[in-house]
């Protein structure tokens, strides 16, 4: 038996540094840093083989900093509340220190099954932030300045040693096999661990993040000019106080550090409403789409028709990430285009990021599809934004490789080719590469003849206040709902529709 321990219960905050609880406990006495791989976690719908091949990345290399700190990473398969309990009959368990996690709804439900026991068993427990997400928030007043006063707090260093604990097994990391997950072909996946994130952090700032502003919208520069560290913030191998001081300490893009403050905004919104992963945020949206199966194949096989689509969808599946604009693309093309419940898509688009981060992906999903009630609705146009973003079309040949013989003057349009341009180009349609599943114009105006249908009347309006009151960035005007023929303002951003243009920020609100 071993006296009992400060057990560090690590979760999505896989470093040494900026770790409150583990500083905090490591003055306490003996501590157990502990990882659970909860099986249960993995089988849930949102969850993919290429997100836990990262999270064991970020776990070895965790693994070797607290075994120089003294004290390896104790790792159990299991549920967490039976691995506590068998910890307590080890030796027991002084105080469950953790970051205060905002998961999904399956990580919520576990944390309130852990609390409950902790305190059954009378263990105390302390939870400490983990980013500048405000527990127990009832309103957003202030809520900027909040950010700003925990990102500008001292960074907590490691602890200097920890104190070792004899006898306790530790198990190895099991394999995506072991985990029953699904076989999830991603070659140029990003790499996990803390050494990985500061050399992105690094090179970001000392030269890929340049031209940031300019060139995060293409998925042609996006790659190399965007810092490509979500993945890293998601699994904490960095924090975000981190991030940010680091970024102010160097010369960056307003840009870049607007952008660290909306992650935090949008996993505010689920840390206050855990019902928006799963409900419209305004209910005059319940019902009305209903998501066709074999469009939604089509969709996330990359196999639409639609040629810049399908390349952006590829990309994705072969790397597990794309830059912003482009996943707002694919939202926007299979909510409104395809009419898909931003559920099922979601779902699909949440297993292939390896970011996937619940409180800004099904927020950013539901922006996307218009179900928010307090954003600008866009419908983007698929084909404009081909053009824009990819005028050369080599984005286009690269991932869609069927292609790389089809003129310029077609590559965005297959469809236009005859049949002797589809032989010179040797890509017959229909049959080496999809004709289009719609007509995306038309299926365009269809959507938002039905959404303008929901969006009117006092009701619609009184909903849509409270939302903003609760959730609403306090930086811009109110939103105003109602539909209006401005089809098409001066301001508009080329290659989409929007319904409503009173909201002057395209990804926050
Ligand atoms: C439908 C949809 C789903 C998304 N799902 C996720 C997700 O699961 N996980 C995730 O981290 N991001 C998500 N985003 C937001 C954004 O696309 C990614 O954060 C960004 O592309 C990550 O690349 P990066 O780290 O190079 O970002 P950078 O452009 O370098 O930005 C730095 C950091 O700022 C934050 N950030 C950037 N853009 C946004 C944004 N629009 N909203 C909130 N935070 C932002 C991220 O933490 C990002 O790592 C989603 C966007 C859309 C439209």
């Amino acid at each position: 038996m071993t006296p009992p321990f400060q057990v560090v219960w690590f979760k999505r905050d896989l470093r040494i540094h900026d770790h409150q609880p583990l500083l905090e406990a490591s003055k306490c006495g003996p501590v157990l840093p502990l990882y659970v791989v909860e099986p249960h976690f993995w089988a849930q719908p949102d969850a993919s083989a290429r997100q836990w091949e990262f999270c064991r990345e970020c776990l070895e290399e965790l693994q070797q900093e607290l075994t120089a700190l003294g004290q390896p990473l104790v790792i159990r398969v299991g549920e967490p509340t039976t691995v506590l309990r068998s910890l307590l009959r080890q030796g027991g368990i002084a105080k469950l220190w953790s970051h205060e996690e905002t998961g999904n709804s399956w990580t919520y439900k576990r944390d309130r099954l852990v609390r409950r026991w902790l305190s059954e068993q009378g263990i105390p427990r302390q939870e400490s932030p983990n980013n500048g997400v405000i527990r127990r928030l009832h309103h957003r007043n202030g809520w900027a300045s909040m950010w700003q006063k925990r990102m500008g707090a001292e960074r907590v260093p490691a602890p200097d040693f920890l104190l070792p604990i004899s006898g306790l097994e530790s198990a190895q990391l099991p394999t995506t096999a072991e985990l029953d997950l699904q076989s999830d072909l991603c070659p140029d996946r990003q790499r996990g661990g803390r050494i990985a994130a500061l050399e992105l952090l690094d090179s970001f700032l000392d030269s890929r993040g340049r031209n940031y502003a300019r060139e995060l919208s293409s998925p042609l520069t996006a790659f190399r000019s965007c810092s490509r560290l979500s993945a890293h913030l998601t699994y904490g191998t960095v924090s975000m106080r981190e991030v940010s001081q680091f970024v102010r300490e160097r010369s960056c893009s307003p840009a870049f550090i607007e952008r660290l403050h909306w992650h935090c905004h949008f996993i505010q919104k689920l840390e206050s409403q855990p019902s928006l992963e799963s409900q419209n945020a305004h209910r005059a949206y319940d019902g009305i789409c209903k998501t066709e199966p074999e469009r939604l194949k089509a969709w996330a096989d990359g196999r639409t028709g639609w040629p810049f689509v399908d390349a952006c969808m590829r990309a994705l599946r072969h790397t597990g990430w794309i830059n912003f604009r482009m996943r707002a693309m694919l939202m926007s093309v299979a909510s409104y285009h395809l009419w898909i419940d931003w559920r099922d898509s979601g779902e699909v688009l949440a297993r292939l990021f390896v970011d996937y981060e619940p409180g800004i992906h099904w927020n950013q999903c539901q922006m996307q599809a218009g179900t928010t009630g307090i954003n600008t609705v866009r419908i983007y146009n698929p084909i404009k934004q081909g053009l824009d973003h990819d005028p050369q079309g080599v984005f286009i040949r690269r991932w869609v490789p069927e292609m790389s013989d089809v003129p310029l003057v077609h590559l965005h349009t297959p469809w236009t080719m005859n049949d002797k341009d589809q032989q010179l180009a040797r890509c017959v349609l229909a049959r080496d590469y999809p004709l289009p599943l719609i007509d995306h114009e038309d299926a365009a105006r269809q959507a938002r003849k039905r959404i303008w249908a929901v969006r009117h009347g006092e009701s619609y309006q009184q909903e849509a206040d409270a939302i903003q009151l609760k959730h609403g960035s306090r930086r811009r005007r109110r939103v105003d709902s109602r539909p209006t023929n401005q089809g098409c303002l001066k301001n508009q951003a080329p290659g989409q529709l929007n319904l409503n243009l009173s909201d002057p920020q395209i990804n926050s609100g």
